[in-house]
């Protein structure tokens, strides 16, 4: 298994690997012990210690140490993806991971005072704008939480139970009950992210519960108008005569990019935890088992990837398979004492390819 280029595969999904680096906490804790996983980024290849003597070697299409930079990240995880909806396709970026890998910096990291830390969203937005034309396009985002099966407005909290509608010819996926706000610059969108992460953090206060627990789901849909076919002919000197005086009317093309800031994949004690916590632990086991399992299908070309056995995975149906490209940032830390989860996280991803 190479890496495969997007171009020539169709629905497959593109999966690249963050480490990040080590915190104040595990230089400390971890002092006298080796890191449980090393990186080979040219090769393109991860090696997860097994016990002392051995490991094993894992290919990504990316591997990316914790030297890379939010810029490097972006370019490798999301740009492709970013330019395909430019082109009026759908994409999907994902990132899967344990709690405190570094989702959450990946994609959601607003840098207010530091541009250069900004993350995978505020960077796909700033792309989409420079691309766009004011007149003739018009952008606009919906920011969710996906919390035990229900989906939560984060621009409007008293919309706190979105529906999902299919349209069973076209296959197309919508929420009408969204709120949707059109985006014009880099500050109202900076804004609009601010307000989302209060209103996330007010919903998880109430409900008594963390983010990691949840899904958020940000949307941006792009509304182009494109030119019609130039209908004009060449002549024999070159130049081009038109056919006809009347201009074509324009294309309206629509479609959309879907980043995920995915649930933590890790494993919650079932002993030591009560009612609540279990049923959130079976919620997100749902969600990404499920998510994992429509990965695979896309990764083995399969006719079914069965999306109806989560929301999360309704959501997304139309963001991935067909002509929609996705990709998915696996988020992993050095420290050994999380060596199983690192492990099960790199497994997710291996499937995905
Ligand atoms: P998650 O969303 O997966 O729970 P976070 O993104 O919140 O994890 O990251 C946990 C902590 O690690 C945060 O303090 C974050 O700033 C830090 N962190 C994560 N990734 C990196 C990185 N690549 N470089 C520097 N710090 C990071
Ligand atoms: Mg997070």
């Amino acid at each position: 298994r190479g890496s495969r280029d997007y171009s020539t595969i169709s629905g497959r999904v593109r999966v690249a690997v963050r480490l990040r680096p080590q915190n104040s906490e595990e230089m400390i804790a971890d002092a006298d012990f080796a890191d449980c996983v090393e990186l080979q980024p040219e090769l393109k290849r991860l090696k997860l210690q097994k016990n002392n003597w051995d490991s094993d070697t894992y290919e990504f299409d990316e591997v990316l140490t914790e030297h890379a930079s939010q810029k490097r990240v972006y370019e490798v995880v999301a740009k492709p993806v970013v330019e395909s909806v430019l082109d009026g396709y759908n994409g999907t970026v994902m990132a899967y991971g344990q709690t405190g890998a570094g989702k959450t910096y990946t994609l959601g990291r607003l840098g207010e005072d530091d541009a250069a830390g900004r993350g995978i969203m505020l960077r796909a937005m700033e792309d989409i704008l420079a691309e766009v034309s004011p007149e003739n396009d018009l952008i606009s985002v919906s920011y969710f939480q996906l919390y035990m099966e229900t989906i939560q407005d984060l621009l409007n909290p008293s919309n706190d139970n979105i529906a999902i509608v299919e349209d069973p010819k076209s296959g197309d996926v919508s929420s009408p009950g969204a709120t949707l706000v059109e985006i014009r610059d880099h500050k109202s969108f900076m804004e609009l992210l601010q307000l989302g992460e209060a209103h996330r953090f007010a919903a998880n206060t109430k409900l008594n519960t963390e983010s990691s627990r949840s899904h958020a789901i940000l949307m941006v849909h792009v509304k182009r108008s494109v030119k019609g076919k130039d209908s004009s002919v060449s002549t024999e000197n070159g130049n081009r005569t038109p056919i006809s005086k009347t201009l074509k009317p324009p294309v309206i093309r629509r479609s959309k990019l879907v980043i995920v800031d995915l649930a933590g994949s890790e494993r919650i004690d079932k002993s030591g935890s009560e009612g609540h916590t279990l049923e959130e632990a079976k919620s997100i086991n749902l969600s990404l088992s499920a998510l994992g399992k429509c990965i695979n299908a896309l990764a083995e070309n399969s006719a079914h990837v069965p999306v109806r056995d989560s929301k999360l995975t309704r959501l997304l149906r139309d963001s991935f398979g067909g002509t929609a490209r996705t990709s998915l940032v696996i988020t992993i830390g050095p420290s050994p004492r999380h060596r199983g989860e690192t492990s099960s996280t790199i497994l997710f991803g291996q499937r995905a390819m």
